[in-house]
């Protein structure tokens, strides 16, 4: 093998499929004896299924399309659980909503895509050892040792390989215990709701499918806890009594709350790993940050993470990737990092909104409920973030105000952008009045022409001629004349001496 994915959660099954598709020979190994049914993550945001998009499923389909098939597609997401919603209508996406799908089905789907590739995923293999040496790493899975050239850590919080690794995990301990539940309700509300009690506490109801309802909130009595008393309030089960109780004492409403499918309880604790790579060892997904789940972000960032990764390993295990993808700003642990520590603190700042259950926190809450309500910029950021379209990655110096940004999804003379791009190669949109750029294509760089018309949302695009597009989406050059183009390729694709690579140091 040349890469095992530990763990098959959201974001190891989509490393290993993304993997797959680029060529590497990749396997999963996973602790539980089958897939396990359970509800967590329901909101799937619109970047997430943009990158989605480059795994085909057959029949011209894409994973993004089944998804969508599968969930309820809704306008608007909340912020901190505000009643004024996010609006993703105007997004300039193919996918201008937050899909609303229980986790396990997502999973479902990855299952089912790494199956039909035929790609290896091993249940009841619990890693409890993993061993680097300069050529390979050793896995020991359900008592059996596997090898590779890397090892992928995708297994959640409590990460094994993590620990194995010795990466530290820093962070806040947790001071507060919330309830959550999928329910059936006799008297489900049409639209979500959010309800606050300055002195009992919240709770939010979100009708995720015509017979299930998400419910989740905070008794104010569970927050302002010492680590080990929230320690122990995790570690009780939430009982069906318990979440009826909590829901019409905070409320004053039973919403005819019948049976659950799933019952749990979440936590505040937020922390992040001191690195995303040790020699031949990464972290993914839950593994490198863990945080409130306010937001519906957690594997919708793990999956970003896993998009991130993929192209920039299998580059790496071809022996192809240059020093910038391994040790230099374009690398994972470079570019990723970032992007996780604003989400802890975006998931801290909505944990001080959500669970502040006093006058100050109700002033708090409408202040900044009215700067979403007027749509303006704060909402737009929060959207942009949220959403994952706005997130970008470093800057150059007097590159094109466009590198580092999330590319569109351009129409191209023949397909989009989102369709056209592949883990295993670049994508250079030659917009040349004459497509003079066919010269620069290439196993790894895939040429398209386009004629970009696309009026005042893309002007930024307007006078670029040449653009090339990372396999994950995001602009490595863009220009108003090819003049730096080849340099441009040099540099992103131009392989770092084999030792240094293949160290990663
Ligand atoms: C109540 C709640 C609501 C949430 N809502 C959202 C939401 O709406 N949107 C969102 O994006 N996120 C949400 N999240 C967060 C989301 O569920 C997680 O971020 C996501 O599951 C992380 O995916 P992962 O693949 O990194 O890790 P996990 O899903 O934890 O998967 C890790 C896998 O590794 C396996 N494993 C663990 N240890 C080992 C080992 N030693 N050997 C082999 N296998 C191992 C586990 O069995 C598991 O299958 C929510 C979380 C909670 C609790």
């Amino acid at each position: 093998m040349d890469v095992i994915v530990v763990g098959a959660g959201p974001v190891g099954m989509t490393i290993a499929a993304l993997l797959d598709t680029a060529g590497v020979r990749v396997e999963v190994v996973e602790r539980s004896s089958e897939p396990v049914r359970q509800s967590r993550g329901s909101t799937m945001h619109p970047r997430t299924l943009e990158v989605l998009t480059v795994l085909e499923t057959g029949d011209g389909c894409r994973l993004s399309d089944v998804l969508v098939e599968l969930g309820k597609p809704v306008t608007g997401t909340h912020y901190a659980t505000l009643p004024d919603l996010l609006d993703y209508q105007d997004l300039d996406t193919p996918f201008p909503f937050v899909l609303l799908l229980a986790q396990w089905r997502t999973e479902q789907a990855l299952a089912e895509l790494l199956r039909a590739r035929e790609v290896p995923v091993h249940y009841g293999a619990e890693v409890t050892e993993v061993v680097q040496s300069d050529d390979e790493v050793r896995v020991l899975a359900g008592g059996t040792w596997h090898s590779a050239r890397y090892v992928v850590g995708a297994d959640g919080a409590h990460s094994a390989v993590r620990k194995a690794a010795g990466i530290a995990f820093p962070g806040t301990t947790p001071n507060a215990v919330g309830f959550v539940g999928d329910v059936r309700l006799a008297h489900p509300p049409e639209h979500s709701l959010h309800l606050w009690d300055q002195e009992r506490g919240s709770v939010s109801v979100i009708p995720l499918t015509d017979t299930a309802t998400r419910v989740f909130g905070m008794r104010a009595d569970d927050v302002g806890l010492t680590a080990a008393q929230a320690r122990r309030r995790q570690a009780e089960p939430l009982t069906f009594a318990e979440l009826a109780d909590s829901v019409t004492g905070i409320s004053g409403r039973d919403f005819g709350l019948r049976d659950a499918s799933w019952l749990s309880r979440s936590s505040n604790s937020a922390r992040h790993a001191t690195t995303y790579r040790a020699g031949r060892v990464f972290l993914t997904g839950d593994a490198g940050h863990v945080h409130l789940p306010a937001g519906g972000q957690g594997f919708n960032v793990g999956i970003q993470d896993a998009t991130n990764l993929a192209w920039k390993l299998a580059a790496e295990v071809a022996g192809r990737a240059p020093g910038l993808l391994i040790t230099g700003e374009a690398a994972y642990d470079a570019e990723r990092r970032p992007v996780a520590e604003r989400l802890v603190a975006d998931t801290q700042a909505q944990d001080a909104l959500m669970h502040t259950f006093s006058p100050a926190g109700a002033a708090l809450r409408s202040l900044f409920g009215s700067f979403i309500a007027q749509g303006g910029e704060v909402a737009q950021q929060l959207a942009g973030a949220v959403s994952g379209l706005a997130v970008a990655y470093p800057h150059p110096d007097g590159a094109h105000a466009l590198v580092g940004t999330r590319a569109p999804d351009l129409p191209l003379t023949k397909g989009s952008v989102l369709r056209a791009l592949r883990p295993d190669r670049f994508l250079l949109l030659d917009l040349t009045a004459d497509a003079s750029l066919a010269k620069f294509g290439s196993p790894q760089v895939e040429v398209r022409t386009a004629a970009l018309h696309d009026g005042p949302r893309r002007a930024a695009w307007d006078s670029v001629r040449a653009a090339l597009i990372r396999p994950d989406g995001y602009v490595a050059y863009a220009a108003s004349s090819p003049a730096g183009l080849a340099d441009a390729v040099a540099a992103w694709l131009e392989p770092a001496s084999q030792p240094d690579a293949v160290r990663g140091k």
